[in-house]
């Protein structure tokens, strides 16, 4: 199975003289260890189409996926569960906790769900992190740049079957962007993680295996690189 999957997915938001078609019968299909950038004008429904795969909204007509989970009918309770269990995400404002330490927000996701860290798996995702000493500093203590790359350890310390990025690197001088984009490569090549990614930066789309462009709530054309080798 796919990692995420939206099938025939419409979303309408308000209704009469105010009512606006945000998405116009999307299909697709995210495939596991893959980085997808979605791409496309203002207004053209690229969050709409990410928060209608995270379950962070619902549809107006269609079916949305993540793994073989169906989310459309989901009850709140099941809507939540699936996000803490299932998604990472990481957004253009880093939404770090203030009063806790770098590490201490990477492993505040797993402290909610009542599950311990794989060992491993953390120093892995430590390592690549690359903050070196700067783990017991706080978010104010930190570079945009470390404070993202803290918010994406903290997004795939879980293992989730995908992550969603919204203008991750929005922030950031492109030195930082690059940082992180590179950081967020190397969980797709080196690990298998699945990343999706909304941005207005042709350079990150350029980490990307695949590039999907929505125009007026419809994916308008795509851009697909190799299929990479596969770690896991
Ligand atoms: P993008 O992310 O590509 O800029 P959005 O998905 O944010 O696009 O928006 C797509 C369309 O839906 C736009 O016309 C936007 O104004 C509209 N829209 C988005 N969110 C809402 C909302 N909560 N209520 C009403 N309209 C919305
Ligand atoms: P390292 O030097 O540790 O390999 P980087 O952070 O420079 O790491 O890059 C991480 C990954 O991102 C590498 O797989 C690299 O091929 C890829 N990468 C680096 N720069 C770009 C770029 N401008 N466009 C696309 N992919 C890139």
């Amino acid at each position: 199975t796919s990692a995420a999957r939206a099938s025939g997915v419409w979303k309408v938001y308000g209704s009469g003289e105010a009512q606006v078609v945000a998405l116009r019968g999307v299909d697709v299909e995210l495939e596991r260890g893959r980085f997808t950038a979605i791409m496309g004008p203002s207004g053209s429904g690229k969050s709409t189409l990410m928060h209608c795969l995270a379950g962070l909204d619902s549809v107006s007509r269609g079916q949305v996926f993540v793994g073989d989970t169906g989310v459309t009918g989901l009850s709140d309770a099941g809507l939540a569960r699936l996000r803490r269990e299932k998604i990472g995400f990481i957004f253009q404002q880093f939404n770090l906790l203030p009063t806790l330490t770098a590490q201490e927000n990477i492993l505040l996701p797993l402290a909610i769900a009542g599950r311990k860290p794989d060992q491993d798996w953390f120093k892995t995702v430590i390592d690549t992190v690359g903050l070196g000493d700067r783990l017991g500093h706080r978010p104010n203590q930190l570079s945009g740049g470390q404070q993202q790359r803290v918010a994406c350890a903290r997004a795939l310390v879980s293992r989730p079957e995908v992550v969603f990025a919204d203008e991750p690197t929005g922030n950031l001088d492109s030195r930082s962007g690059a940082e992180v984009l590179g950081f967020l490569r190397r969980s797709v090549t080196e690990y298998g993680q699945t990343i999706v990614m909304v941005t207005h930066d042709a350079v990150a789309a350029s980490y990307a295996d695949r590039v999907i462009f929505l125009a007026d709530g419809q994916i308008v054309a795509e851009l697909t690189g190799p299929t990479p080798e596969r770690v896991l």
